[in-house]
């Protein structure tokens, strides 16, 4: 039986699931996983599964080997996860996405910074991921091991968001609604940025110290984007309803 606060981190996760959804981060693809809060050389993340179809049942308790003794079958790319959670004790939730407004800059010589207020947590240049380095030219490019996870983890360092070459990024948090906020306030960035480039040619990004201004503020914040977003996905419940 799960715990109190294994429950409630299970909701979280739930709702994550149907707000990213909602926020047009994940489709039939991508994932949302949470650290166990009571055993943190474990995280919880749906069975493989569409997320927008995702329940409390769903939920798997995965180890940082990627290995589960729920039997239903399991997200191919959850070594991702892992690997950021075994390099990064801060981290406590990580959103995978293929969002197509990332992709542009994570396969042009343009870089992805802070142009937005809303953003400033991505600071000058959001690292890209570049699978060929590990694995050569013949990849599907998922991260479908341990190893490659450790480099992607490896290229994340100690950022907020990643991107990844020809398929998406990753975002993590210290919380689930850090982590969702930071994937979608990054897609918006990532689309307000590439707007600015048709437009003129260039455009004029956030300073280092404005963007660490930018979201220490937006931190202070975030119930209430989390709560509106989970309201807007039909998930606003009794915290613990479904014991
Ligand atoms: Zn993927």
């Amino acid at each position: 039986m799960h715990t109190d606060a294994a429950l409630d981190a299970i909701h979280d996760l739930v709702d994550a699931n149907h707000v990213l959804v909602r926020r047009e981060i994940l489709d039939a693809f991508g994932h949302v996983s949470v650290r166990h809060p009571e055993s943190p050389e474990t995280f919880l993340i749906s069975r493989n599964l569409a997320p927008g179809l995702v329940t409390d049942h769903d939920i798997q308790v995965t180890a940082l080997d990627g290995t589960t003794t729920d039997m239903r079958p399991s997200y191919l790319e959850r070594f991702l996860h892992a690997e950021i959670y075994r390099a990064r004790p801060d981290v406590h939730a990580v959103v995978h996405s293929h969002s197509a407004s990332m992709v542009p800059f994570s396969i042009s010589r343009t870089p992805l910074r802070a142009v937005w207020h809303m953003a400033g947590f991505l600071g000058d240049a959001v690292p890209v991921f570049e699978i060929r380095d590990t694995v050569g030219a013949g990849s599907d490019l998922l991260i479908r091991d341990a190893a490659l996870g450790a480099r992607l983890a490896d290229v994340l360092g100690d950022t907020a968001v990643a991107l990844m070459r020809g398929h998406g990024f990753v975002a993590v948090g210290g919380s689930v609604p850090q982590a969702v906020a930071r994937a979608v306030y990054a897609d918006l960035n990532a689309r307000a940025q590439a707007t600015a480039i048709q437009l003129l040619g260039d455009y004029t990004a956030l300073t280092i110290e404005e963007g660490e201004a930018a979201a220490e503020a937006n931190d202070g914040q975030l119930g209430r984007a989390w709560e509106t977003w989970r309201a807007e996905a039909g998930r606003s419940r009794t915290r613990r309803a479904c014991e």
